[in-house]
């Protein structure tokens, strides 16, 4: 079966949600991010608008240089730029509308990050329907939450996400199998993911600027120059990438659990263990990508392998381990009388995750 692939990414996502917020904000550029300080600030700029981009100003920009960057256009006249604290948990609700509107419409949706998703549209059957269809989710998103959204479609991710990024704002890019070449000839090397800034430069030092410079090599001499990371960057310059889209579950989410020993019902023991497993997880998010949570879930077998599971979303950004053990103790402690355990069965294990990861 031919396989479509849409990469749907939200427009300027954090910025784009402040300035469809406050009409008093529109046309002028806008910076979600950290606390500029009148230029002593630390941190970085999460989002900038499209006028703040023309100014030099995009995502990881040091909220220092979009400052001077924001000083020195109004000194030529131009607006400064509205920098803007990050609200994460109000985009977090957004992200999930969005999402939800897309699981309606297709079964297999990734969560990528909080304003990207990809979508296994091969049951359309023809890029001729999977473009329609994107014309009237795109349509939908845009009525629905006053936002838009770019989307790429071609026959695998690799090509769904590079096409995305293509004609943005707004923009719908539909790359076929057959013109997966063509794409990506002229492109440079540095828009295939996972070409960072060193790559970049040990390439460039060899003459290997645009992908079809990367087209003309082997799997062998890549190999060579860079070990198993130039293998893979041999098929994704040819376009080739077999990544299955997959439901964000196990991905985005840290846990772990518990068996006891002897089945218990005492609060001491098993509070003990919550405790110490909500202090492993956090320090396990913050040592991933992570920084935040908002979901808790539990899990809860009885000694008859009677398995529950209750989950509980907070409307903050959950950080540290006291946070969620209350969380976690709030859906637990119920287990404990006859709210959620009237046979009072003891519990063979325990288990304890977090999702929806920042
Ligand atoms: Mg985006």
């Amino acid at each position: 079966m031919l396989r479509i692939i849409a990469h749907l990414d939200m427009d300027a996502f954090f910025a784009s949600v402040e300035g469809r917020e406050n009409p008093q904000f529109r046309g002028k550029p806008l910076a979600v991010g950290a606390d500029p300080k009148e230029g002593k600030g630390r941190g970085v700029v999460s989002t900038a608008n499209y006028l703040a981009r023309k100014y030099g100003i995009h995502s990881a920009t040091p909220i220092s240089v979009a400052w001077r960057l924001s000083e020195k256009a109004k000194a030529q006249g131009l607006p400064p730029v509205i920098f803007l604290p990050v609200n994460m948990g109000h985009y977090a609700d957004i992200s999930e509308k969005i999402m939800t509107l897309l699981r309606k419409e297709v079964e297999l949706v990734e969560e990528a990050s909080i304003d990207e998703a990809y979508l296994d549209l091969s049951f359309l059957g023809t890029f001729k329907k999977a473009e329609d269809w994107a014309r009237r989710v795109k349509e939908q998103i845009k009525s629905e939450e006053r936002l838009t959204a770019s989307v790429g479609i071609g026959p695998n991710k690799l090509i769904a996400k590079m096409a995305s990024g293509k004609n943005k704002p707004d923009g719908l890019t539909i790359i076929k199998t057959k013109e997966v070449k063509d794409f990506l000839s002229p492109l440079s090397i540095r828009e295939i993911p996972g070409i960072g800034p060193k790559t970049e430069i040990l390439l460039n030092s060899k003459n290997i600027k645009v992908i079809s410079d990367l087209q003309k090599m082997s799997e062998e001499e890549l190999g060579e120059m860079l070990g198993k990371w130039g293998r893979d960057l041999y098929y994704k310059a040819q376009g080739i990438s077999d990544a299955p889209v997959t439901e964000d579950h196990e991905v985005k989410s840290i846990g772990e659990q518990e068996t006891y020993e002897e089945d218990t019902l005492d609060s001491m023991i098993i509070m003990e263990s919550i405790n110490a497993m909500a202090t492993r997880i956090i320090k396990s998010m913050q040592d991933s990508e992570f920084k935040s949570f908002r979901t808790v879930t539990i899990t809860i077998r009885f000694s008859d392998f009677q398995t529950k599971t209750r989950s509980r979303t907070i409307d903050f950004l959950g950080k540290d381990p006291v946070t969620l053990k209350r969380e976690a103790l709030k859906l637990f402690l119920p287990f404990l009388d006859k709210r959620e355990n009237p046979q009072k069965k003891l519990i063979r294990l325990i288990g304890l995750r977090i999702e929806k990861l920042y």
